[in-house]
């Protein structure tokens, strides 16, 4: 067995308390000492991954190098630590027992009756270590999703507290997450709510080693003792985890707190100098801008803000990096219409146009296209984006006005955008798109060839549709050049104005690999375009 050091997190009292972003926090403190640190995150839902839910359910699916469509924790995971996670950094219910289900299948199991204790948490304690036991890692941290106490976590837990008996409590920890509500009527903190649902864990038999104590008010002294009294841990093991006013302020904050301390006493491992200059630096330009600048952001998903989650924080880093303030303006396509478009981005000086799917809120999307290339206003169009404008070009440039996507109108006279040739056969919908990273070649002398300062670049993606290659050449003709190609399948990966100031989409998801110490050069560049256009008004 290997020495890796297994942490587990899970969540108390109520859903949504961040158990992400206090993963994130405590792998950069670890990995900010020098500790090789992954974070996986474990699902309870039974899809086998989150590619089939809409973005109201649990927001933006996050996609990997690897092609495997994730929660959207694995982006802050990858924002936070700078380094790519993988299929394996996701598990759910659903790909836990269809694989115990297959194996069942092919009689693996020897005739025996399959149940969810031994086999199913087998299965989640195989893939709780899997990447422990690559020898990769000093030390792996597993967020169970969902709140300890919900039907479907249980097998998790069951998992957790046998992997802490067999790997003992010097290798394996596990830090629970809670809130810790103010009722103003009372003036008061109350633990009640945490007490019991540290005793529901209890009663699985899994102890809280550190007690991490969401609040909106500082937790005194007197409660830290009360917490640790009734809730069986160490007085320096809570953690109070004070609303914050960026997620990246949080390694900060729990370093403060001294969670990395208690994590590496209580693993029997050494704490070491802690190096978080970069990201100080970086906290430091975010916090205090030169100039701002408001962006609009056009989807159908705007009511929340999680469907569009990568956008937002590919945003905060390229504004940080220019030392600009990022406003962001959400607008819903479907309420842009050809006649209230100038009034919709009147105070916009730049435009992003949202992935997607499907034809809710394209012609809206289609009018804020025409609009910003009319009026010289920056223009960012990501995968469905790009899409869009392909077929604004086609229409109101080429005169093709029946130009369409075949994924809005199959039997389109005009179809710009079509499906790909090898999705034409494919049947179902999970895990069946054109998936994850992938070589483009880009034109020397492109915005992207400038921005990105290299020929070859890799991007990841995500959908069915594509450029009609047997458009291109009059797409091109007429002004809207291919910059960014596959090279193995010509398949259209950027497109650019260069009668623009700024005007490029592009089919992939640069804001999967945006990162606080790694801004995305599109983003870098698209924000610094869209100050030049405030500053020219
Ligand atoms: N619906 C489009 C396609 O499948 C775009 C997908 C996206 O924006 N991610 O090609």
């Amino acid at each position: 067995m290997s020495n890796t050091k297994y942490i587990f997190v899970t969540g108390g009292v109520t859903s949504s308390l961040g158990k992400g972003i206090i993963a994130a926090s405590l792998a950069k403190l670890l990995q900010a000492q020098n500790y090789r640190v992954t974070i996986q995150k474990f699902d309870p839902y039974i899809n086998v991954d989150p590619g089939t839910l809409n973005p109201y359910e649990h927001g933006e699916c996050f996609v990997t190098d690897d092609g495997a469509e994730t929660d959207l924790d694995l982006g802050h995971y990858e924002r936070f630590l700078n380094v790519s996670t993988s299929q394996a950094n996701n598990v759910t219910t659903g790909r836990v027992y269809q694989t115990v289900i297959d194996k069942e299948r092919r009689g693996v199991f020897l005739g025996k009756t399959v149940q969810v204790v031994p086999h199913i948490t087998n299965e989640i304690k195989e893939r709780m270590c899997l990447l422990g036991e690559t020898g990769d890692y000093d030390i792996v941290i597993t967020e169970i999703g969902g709140t300890v106490g919900d039907i479907e976590s249980l097998p998790y837990i069951e998992a957790v507290r046998q992997l802490i008996w067999e790997l003992g409590d010097e290798n394996a920890m596990v830090i629970h997450l809670t809130l810790i509500p103010y009722l103003s009527a009372a003036g008061e903190l109350k633990t009640k709510p945490t007490q019991h649902s540290v005793k529901t864990l209890m009663e699985s038999g899994v102890k809280a080693n550190v007690l991490v104590c969401r609040t909106e008010h500082k937790i005194s002294d007197d409660i830290r003792k009360k917490l640790a009294l009734f809730c069986n841990v160490k007085q320096e093991a809570v953690i109070e985890s004070i609303d914050a006013e960026t997620i990246y302020d949080v390694p900060l904050l729990m370093l403060n707190e001294g969670l990395d301390q208690v994590v590496l006493n209580t693993l029997k491992l050494k704490s070491k100098p802690i190096d978080l200059n970069r990201w100080k630096d970086f906290l430091n330009k975010y916090k205090n801008p030169k100039q701002q600048i408001t962006i609009g952001l056009i989807g159908k998903y705007v009511e929340l803000q999680d469907s569009y989650k990568s956008i937002l924080e590919s945003l905060i880093h390229a504004g940080a990096s220019n030392e600009i303030k990022v406003i962001i303006e959400t607008i819903h396509s479907e309420h842009i219409s050809s006649q209230n478009v100038s009034e919709k981005l009147k105070n916009i000086d730049g435009v992003i146009v949202a992935p997607g799917f499907g034809g809710r809120g394209i012609e809206g999307k289609i009018d804020v296209v025409r609009y910003v290339r009319e009026n010289n206003i920056p223009f960012f169009g990501i995968c469905l984006g790009m899409q869009m404008a392909v077929i604004e070009h086609a229409r109101n440039v080429m005169g093709h006005l029946e130009a369409n996507s075949t994924e809005m109108d199959e039997q389109c006279k005009a179809p710009v955008i079509s499906i790909m040739e090898d999705q034409k056969a494919i049947t179902e919908i999970g895990g069946t798109m054109r998936l994850g990273a992938w070589d483009c070649e880009l034109s020397e002398g492109s915005l992207a060839y400038k921005a990105y300062n290299k020929n070859t670049i890799s991007e990841r993606h995500r959908h069915r549709y594509e450029l009609n290659n047997h458009y291109r050449k009059d797409i091109e003709a007429s002004g809207l050049k291919a910059t960014g190609i596959n090279p193995k399948t010509g398949l259209v990966e950027i497109v650019e104005n260069p009668n623009h100031p700024w005007f490029l989409g592009v089919q992939y998801h640069p804001e999967y690999k945006s990162t606080v110490l790694n801004p995305h050069p599109l983003f870098v560049d698209f924000v610094k375009a869209s100050l030049l256009n405030k500053t020219l008004k």
